[in-house]
This record gives structure tokens, C-alpha cells and sequence, in this order.
């Protein structure tokens, strides 16, 4: 039995001592003290079915054994920075991360989380190309640092900052976009933007396969061709941001862009990579990883021992399990009930995504497709009172967001798909 601080002693604390930005899920937070793969459980040792830690970092399941076991075993051999001494940790990661990749995509450059990992991708284009512009999506989520926070899409999760150079192009969403799933459609405002409003020569084009934080929004067929045709021929880079939806999470394939048959410049990645573990990644070509040897570049703890053990074992942990192939039977299974749901109700205007990364959006009109954010909250925390672990987003906050850790089984998504009905019923 867990005797440690209650939710309610801990709440104060964080009031008192922590930052009054950080915020949380449910009107009555969960206080989590354990976790077992696909599970959580509270400090009265209630178990959730976890349907969001996909998302919150963990891909092979919490406190996976083999993951576990490799970064206590090189905690106790070495945790150092892995600049200025050899190491093999982070030669054998970034090895077997390599080969995962297309092309000619295989110098690695690690970091401690995605925004980093972003900020160095928008750093490498701008020196490659000796140029500015970067175009990204409206609605897209990069990251919190100067640059990143740039090419995110969303006022919500922008501050003052300076924006230099960034376009934001019409966001090619199937359910809310003004050219449906016309693809091409949007492609054309990114070379508007191109004509329009640059010298006619960009830098580089970032953006999610699928957007994660903005909803599970899938990017009409045929964009990213399109696109990164556009792109290249003015002269910038393609770079994927795989931070939610690579790392074999949409089941079909490994990484998220290849669901639309492109290969990019620079691939940027984290969350899920590492299990929990703080550990991002920018993958490129030799070419272009040049550019950073014009001065000194480091990142103290990025590709430390530890950080890397732990992101070999999760590979291997999925290759071993088959997670890539889990993730696409049990997704195309819990999509197919979620879409027996969606025509059950209403108030559920759009049910979408790709294997383990699905998104349930809840509309009050489904012709208007008014944003349902109240029930949304609503349902969310019953759906937790039932023992189940949703996330939440879209920039109106109506989406539900369903990632669990890719060991999720056929009853857990019965169970959610369950709960789910069970509470849409109610309201
Ligand atoms: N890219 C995407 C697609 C993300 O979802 C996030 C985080 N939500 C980031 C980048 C930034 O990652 P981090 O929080 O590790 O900096």
C-alpha cells in the first residue's frame, strides 16, 4: 500500500513551489504512484487502462523490464556526457537508429527532448541553405524554445516571441480544411506562400506526419508529395517532425511520413524513443550534418550513456514484441469500434488517425461542426472514473486523443470502446 503524500498535500506543494504554468488533467488530478506496462494505478491503488502514454512518452509500456534493466545497468557502469570521451552506447543507438531510416538519412545528432531536437533541425536547413524562410503548418506543434515556437501553429501555446521568418501555410486537415482531402489544393498555398511572400527561396518546410497536440489531424492525401516537390525546387529542406506519430506508432509503418510515400531531409525525434527516459534525436544526411562543423556545437547530456541504453532497449523491445504490427492490428480494430461509435452519436462529428494514434473529435452541430470543449472535459473525466486514461486536444480543446504505449491489446481497446459508449450514452 502506497503511503506517501496525498493528492491534496502534493497539489499544495506544487501551488507553492512550482511554476502556476503547469496544468493538469481532471477537475480532481490523479495522483499516480506505479505503472505496469499498459497500466497505472493511483495511491489507492486504483488501475487506469493508460490510452494516452503513447503521447507522454512511453512506447513500449511503463517500467518495461528490458528498458528498466538497461539504464540500471548503465547507470551503475557510467552516466557521463558522451562529448569528449568514447562511449559505445551512443555509437550502437545511433547505428541501430539509422538503420530504421530511408535513404541516406544516417548521421545522428542526439538531444535531451523534441523541441531541441527541432530548434537544431531549423538550424541545420537555415545554414545548409544560407536561407530564412520556413514554412509550417497552421495548427502544428514544434515545440517552446524561440525557433519552435515559431513554426507552432496555435496562439494557445505562443508567447511574445520573435517570429522570424516563419510562414504558416493553410493546415491540410481532412475534417475542418477549406479544401477537404484535396491534398494538392494545399500544396498550392505553400508555393503562394513561397511567391508571395518570400524572395522565392525557402530554407526548409517542418512539419508532423500526423498532428499530435493539434488534434490527430492526418494531412490529406497526396500533401507531403506535393509539398515536398514545392519545397525542393525553391531550393529548401523537407523536415518530418516524428516526435508523436514515428517510432512505429501508426502500425503501417515505422515512421509517420512514409504513410505518405516521401522521404525527408532532416527527420527529427523523442517522447516515445526513449520510453520516459529524456532522449530526442535529428537524423540527416552526411551532407548536411556538415553545417555544424563550421563551429562548435554540443549538448551536454544529449546521447549520454544512459539516455542511449535506454533507447537501444526500446528499439529492440519493439522489434522483439512486434510493436510496429500490434500497433497497426489493435489501432485498425479500435478504430473500427470507434467508428461504430461515431454513428451511434451525434455529438461525435469525426473519428481519425492511423494504428495506436487515433483522435475522436466531439462537435455540438455536425453540420457547423461547433467545437463540444464542455463535454469533452466532461466525458474525459468520466471515461477516468471508469478506468480509463484519455488525452485531450485539437486548438478548441474537443479531440479526444488516444495513443496508449504500443503493448496495448484487443481487451484494452474493448474496454476504452466500451467505456466510451458507456459515457457518450449518458450525455
Ligand atoms: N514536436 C511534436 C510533434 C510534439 O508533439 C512535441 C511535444 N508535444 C514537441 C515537438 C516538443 O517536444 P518536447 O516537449 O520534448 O520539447
Amino acid at each position: 500500500p502506497y503511503d506517501g503524500p496525498t493528492g491534496d498535500e502534493i497539489m499544495n506543494k506544487r501551488r507553492e513551489f512550482l511554476s502556476p504554468s503547469m496544468f493538469y488533467f481532471y477537475e480532481k488530478p490523479l495522483n499516480l504512484v506505479h505503472g505496469k506496462m499498459q497500466y497505472l494505478y493511483d495511491d489507492n491503488g486504483r488501475r487506469y487502462v493508460d490510452a494516452f502514454g503513447g503521447i507522454a512518452t512511453v512506447s513500449c509500456g511503463h517500467c518495461h523490464p528490458d528498458v528498466v534493466e538497461a539504464i540500471i545497468n548503465q547507470t551503475k557502469r557510467l552516466q557521463h556526457s558522451t562529448i569528449l570521451y568514447l562511449n559505445h552506447t551512443i555509437t550502437d543507438f545511433a547505428e541501430a537508429l539509422a538503420s530504421k531510416l530511408p535513404g541516406d538519412l544516417k548521421v545522428v545528432f542526439f538531444t535531451n527532448s523534441g523541441t531541441e531536437a527541432n530548434e537544431l533541425a531549423m538550424m541545420m536547413a537555415r545554414l545548409y541553405t544560407g536561407r530564412h524562410d520556413i514554412i509550417s503548418l497552421r495548427n502544428a506543434y514544434h515545440g517552446n524554445a524561440a525557433a519552435t515556437m515559431g513554426t507552432t501553429g496555435q496562439s494557445i501555446w505562443k508567447f511574445n516571441v520573435v517570429q522570424s521568418g516563419v510562414h504558416h501555410a493553410i493546415n491540410p486537415d481532412p475534417y475542418r480544411g477549406v479544401f477537404g482531402s484535396d491534398g494538392e489544393k494545399y500544396a498550392k498555398d505553400v508555393d503562394d506562400l513561397i511567391q508571395f511572400g518570400t524572395s522565392g527561396k525557402v530554407s526548409a518546410f517542418m512539419s508532423e506526419s500526423i498532428q499530435g497536440v493539434g488534434g490527430i489531424v492526418e494531412l490529406a492525401p497526396g500533401y507531403l508529395p506535393a509539398v515536398y516537390n514545392i519545397i525542393r525546387k525553391a531550393g529548401g529542406l523537407c523536415i518530418a517532425d516524428e516526435v508523436q506519430a514515428g517510432f512505429a506508432r501508426t502500425g503501417s509503418n515505422f515512421w509517420g511520413f512514409e504513410n505518405q510515400e516521401v522521404v525527408p531531409d532532416i527527420v527529427t525525434m523523442a517522447k516515445g524513443i526513449g520510453n520516459g527516459i529524456p532522449l530526442g534525436a535529428v537524423v540527416t544526411t552526411p551532407e548536411i550534418a556538415q553545417v555544424l562543423t563550421h563551429h562548435n556545437y554540443f549538448n551536454t547530456f544529449g546521447g549520454n550513456p544512459v539516455c542511449t541504453a535506454a533507447g537501444l532497449a526500446v528499439l529492440r523491445v519493439i522489434e522483439k514484441e512486434k510493436l510496429q504490427e500490434n500497433a497497426r492490428v489493435v489501432g485498425s480494430y479500435l478504430k473500427e469500434r470507434l467508428l461504430a461509435i461515431k454513428d451511434k452519436y451525434e455529438i461525435v462529428g469525426d473519428v481519425r488517425g492511423k494504428g495506436l494514434m487515433l483522435g475522436v473529435e466531439l462537435v455540438t452541430d455536425s453540420e457547423l461542426k461547433t467545437p463540444a470543449r464542455a463535454e469533452t472535459l466532461h466525458i474525459m473525466d468520466k471515461i477516468k472514473d471508469m478506468g480509463v486514461l484519455v488525452g485531450k486536444g485539437g486548438f478548441y480543446g474537443n479531440v479526444f486523443r488516444i495513443t496508449p504505449p504500443l503493448c496495448f491489446t484487443k481487451e484494452d481497446a474493448d474496454f476504452l470502446a466500451d467505456v466510451m459508449d458507456c459515457a457518450l450514452s449518458k450525455i
